[in-house]
């Protein structure tokens, strides 16, 4: 099987390769073993909250000299200030024009809130969940935080206190619905995705509608887990309409439903631009030859490899099996490119929980092109994005999404030009 491009995880990082690379009149191919961290997704992308020192960043864009000063492996000091600006507002631009609308900017972070009702900085959220421009201040005088009678993955009395500190005034309200104590049975079943089919009925439309005003009188806002618009996308805004006040969304436990929509979304995005993404597929291992990858095998395929110009490896860090660790040694399995760790295994983390732990800026390393480095040599016709990268620490630095995003358009844009300029030698 020949393709333009094969990519080896189907994350955020690699459904955006792909769907820039389909957009562009690639024939491409995602393989993917199963679930990505998008399942986990807070509902808003980071991009710089911190620098690796611990200070805070309110502008990632003005913050990229310090962060190379301090790390200079960083991916995004390999993409340099002028790159990382271009690109970070670029992907709010292709994010919108494939249907994925945001709020926030790549030059002023915003605030979130967490299912605990913390305020964390952000740079894009999801249209639909609340935020805050600062983090004193709330637009909102009264809010109603409408929770699901017996629904424990979203916790009013958390987010209320966070919002009477920041001078809001709250009232916890429940409700339940004939059609739920069918769910309700197995309290495991009792999650928002299920809870989302019941959402997102039409037919439950003015019911829900009422439910909400009834509750609300004296609210200029509604606070509600986000537990509705898996399928139907435009579920709530038709809701919104119905009550005549501002509904807002927050994350709730996992299972993310704002992920798995934005998974599925990219996903089905990606197969109607023209892209194959083979679900439950496996990659197991490549020929590599003088530091060009010929050939792609997969568990599903056998024998029969994938071929490709370039190859882009997304496969994620530990949490997925992009990188792996063993007694020893941190390895990616794929490829067995060369590895950025500490050698000492006891310095790989900090018995204290909350503490910056060490391994989670491990990872594959590259040259500046972001092509995959194997026995000290990059490997030509392969790439590498994402969470598998070395020299972040998505968690303490708040980058996750951001160096996923990125280095995603950047991998892509190198494959385009590639193509562009043997086009132009053969001419
Ligand atoms: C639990 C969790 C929650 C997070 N939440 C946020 C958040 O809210 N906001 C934020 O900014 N960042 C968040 N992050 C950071 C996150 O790493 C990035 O946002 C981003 O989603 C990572 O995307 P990725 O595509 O690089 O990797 P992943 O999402 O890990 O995807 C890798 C994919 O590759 C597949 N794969 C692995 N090996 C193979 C193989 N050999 N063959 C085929 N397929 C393979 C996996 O099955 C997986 O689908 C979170 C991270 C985690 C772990």
């Amino acid at each position: 099987m020949k393709f333009d491009t094969v990519i080896i995880g189907g994350g955020l990082t690699g459904l955006v390769s792909g769907i820039r690379l389909v957009q562009q009149g690639q024939k491409c191919v995602i393989v993917s073993s199963g679930q990505s961290a998008l399942h986990f997704f807070s509902g808003s992308f980071d991009l710089l909250n911190s620098l690796p020192d611990g200070s805070s960043v309110k502008n990632p864009e003005a913050a990229i000299e310090d962060l190379a000063s301090q790390a200079p492996e960083h991916p995004y000091v390999k993409l340099g200030k002028a790159k990382f600006t271009e690109l970070a507002r670029e992907a709010k631009k292709f994010l919108s024009e494939i249907g994925i609308k945001t709020h926030g900017t790549s030059d002023k972070n915003h605030y979130r809130i967490t299912p605990v009702g913390m305020l964390k900085p952000a740079w894009l959220t999801m249209s639909g969940f609340a935020f805050s421009e600062d983090h004193e201040t709330f637009p909102w005088k009264k809010a109603t935080l409408l929770n699901i009678e017996g629904f424990l993955d979203f916790h009013p009395e958390f987010i209320s206190e966070a919002f009477e500190k920041m001078n809001v005034e709250t009232e916890i309200k429940h409700f339940n619905l004939p059609e739920l104590s069918a769910v309700r049975k197995n309290p495991s079943e009792f999650r928002s995705t299920n809870l989302s089919i019941i959402f997102d009925k039409e037919e439950n439309l003015d019911t829900l509608a009422q439910i909400f005003s009834k509750n609300s009188k004296d609210s200029d806002v509604i606070i509600f887990p986000d537990c509705i618009g898996l399928k139907d996308t435009g579920i709530l805004s038709r809701l919104i309409e119905k009550v005549g006040k501002p509904v807002f969304l927050i994350p709730t436990f996992p299972p993310s439903l704002v992920g798995i929509r934005t998974q599925q979304h990219l996903k089905e995005y990606f197969i109607k631009s023209g892209g194959i993404y083979m679900l439950g597929d496996n990659v197991t291992h490549a020929d590599v030859e003088e530091h060009h990858v010929s050939k792609v095998y997969t568990h599903n395929h056998g024998d029969i490899p994938l071929m490709a110009d370039n190859v882009i490896l997304a496969t994620g860090s530990f949490f997925s099996q992009g990188l792996i660790a063993d007694t020893k040694k941190i390895y990616e399995p794929v490829f067995e490119l060369d590895t950025d760790y500490l050698p000492n295994r006891a310095d790989w983390y900090n018995p204290n929980f909350f503490e910056k732990q060490n391994y989670q800026q491990f990872g594959v390393k590259t040259n500046s092109n972001f092509n995959g480095i194997k026995d000290n040599k990059p490997i030509d016709n392969l790439f590498v994005s994402g969470a598998v990268l070395n020299g972040f620490n998505p968690l303490k630095e708040g980058n996750g999404a951001g160096v996923s995003i990125l280095t995603a358009l950047y991998v892509a844009e190198q494959i385009l030009n590639q193509k562009k300029t043997h086009e132009s030698n053969t001419q």
